[in-house]
């Protein structure tokens, strides 16, 4: 065997003249970062051009590790182990940052690695690490950087940007700043952008992650400061419209009780349109006496999403915010209860809006009737027939103004179906 460092013959990977600290560090990290095509040292090339599987070279790394005191290689096993993703590391490193000066690069080394490692799949266990952080002068760029990180993601802004400053302003200053691997430029616009983020969390919508796990970790900390969240689970599968049943028309003529309603829909070129938001009026006797009306988040595509936020005249994000159309529809289902749907294309156009809202939602059918304004107002007069068999015909009959919103829209049915009942007595 040749030393990796001299060449000479040796009995181990490093040759007993070349058992120093310097030598362990500029081979640990050439053995760390080796390429064949960089790497400069030929006793490494030769000895890793030998292996086949990729990154074998870093097996190496153990047993020349253990030609040192554990005081030496302690640093780079913690190295070794996070380089590894190897389980090992998160009680080296925080054996490490028990025993060492934190003012110390090393330790601001492993510290940063700890919390990296941890994020985003826990956010207690990097807490005390962070706060040790924020309430410490002077350490490196990058320290702050990932701690203003971790307290925008729980929701912790005023924290965040706190220590982001406190970053930048170091950043600035030439004598005092540390870094442990950025440039001060790049660490700037790191820091910049990560404001950005702690302030899109603070007054758009917090830190959300991908997975349910990780949306359970994140949530504990929103509930306590009480910041909204969209909901974890992920939203169920659609039904097919061949699975899905057909909607009940009711024969009734005078209906009592019911609920009048509306599906706002957003723009689209197929006849598969989705809805942006549903309401309903609950009708007893004549009387309204309860309303429904909620937003739902598009989800065929942001061009549906910004239509939405027109049609609606509210911000995009208050519809990216709005809750998923699974969330929508049981609430819609559970405040109309067993009650007769009514409305102007109740068969027709708002039949396919609703049932398509319902099939997204997970349902395989509406078990409502469903009772047409349009189809009643036909058979009530031939003067609402044909041509005039139109909502906007209605309307302008009885000198309705039409609605913005989906419960105006609502509001409107219930007096369309009132009024036409009247017509015909
Ligand atoms: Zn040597």
């Amino acid at each position: 065997m040749k030393c990796l460092n001299c060449g000479v013959s040796a009995d181990h990977y490093l040759c007993g003249c070349c058992q120093t600290p310097d030598i362990l560090d500029k081979i640990f990290n050439e053995i760390r970062f080796y390429k064949p095509e960089t790497c400069e040292n030929p006793y490494l090339s030769e000895t890793a051009s030998g292996l086949t599987e990729k990154y074998a070279e870093r097996d190496i790394i153990p047993a020349i590790l253990d030609l040192f005191d554990f005081e030496i290689s302690e640093f780079y096993y913690c190295q070794y182990y996070r380089m590894r993703r190897d389980a090992r590391f998160e009680d080296a490193a925080i054996a490490y940052l028990n025993t060492h000066e934190l003012d110390n690069i090393r330790t601001q080394n492993v510290l940063y690695d700890l919390i990296e490692s941890y994020i985003p799949n826990d956010f207690i266990k990097p807490k005390k690490w962070c706060e040790l952080i924020a309430d410490s002068e002077s350490l490196c760029c990058e320290l702050y950087a990932v701690a203003a990180k971790y307290f925008a993601m729980i929701g912790e802004y005023e924290l965040a940007d706190a220590v982001a400053d406190k970053g930048l302003l170091l950043c600035k200053s030439e004598e005092n700043r540390k870094f442990l691997f950025y440039s001060p430029e790049n660490m700037i616009s790191r820091l910049e952008k990560q404001k950005e983020d702690t302030n899109r969390y603070r007054t758009k919508k917090p830190y959300w992650p991908a997975t349910e796990e990780r949306r359970r970790a994140v949530a504990m900390f929103y509930d306590e400061k009480g910041i909204k969240y969209p909901r974890i689970e992920n939203r169920p599968e659609k039904i097919k419209e061949s699975e899905f049943a057909p909607i009940k028309e009711c024969f009734d003529d005078d209906i009592v009780d019911y609920c009048a309603f509306w599906c706002a829909d957003t723009f689209s070129l197929s006849a598969a349109k989705g809805i942006y938001q549903i309401a309903a009026v609950k009708v007893r006797d004549e009387v309204v006496i309860d309303e429904f009306q909620e937003l739902v988040r598009p989800w065929d595509g942001v061009a549906d999403r910004k239509d939405a936020a027109k049609k609606a005249g509210v911000e995009l994000s208050v519809i990216e915010s709005a809750e998923d159309v699974d969330l929508v529809i049981p609430k819609f289902f559970a405040f109309v209860g067993d009650d007769v749907l009514i409305s102007t294309g109740a068969l027709g156009n708002q039949a396919k809006l609703i049932s398509r809202a319902a099939r997204y939602a997970g349902m395989r059918e509406i078990k409502n009737e469903f009772y047409d304004l349009l189809d009643f107002a036909a058979d009530t007069d031939s003067e609402f027939d044909l041509a005039n068999n139109t909502r906007e015909y209605l309307l302008a009959h009885f000198s309705v103004a039409e609605g913005k919103s989906a419960l105006e829209k609502a509001q409107i049915n219930k007096q369309l179906y009132e009024a036409l009942k009247k017509y015909g007595e």
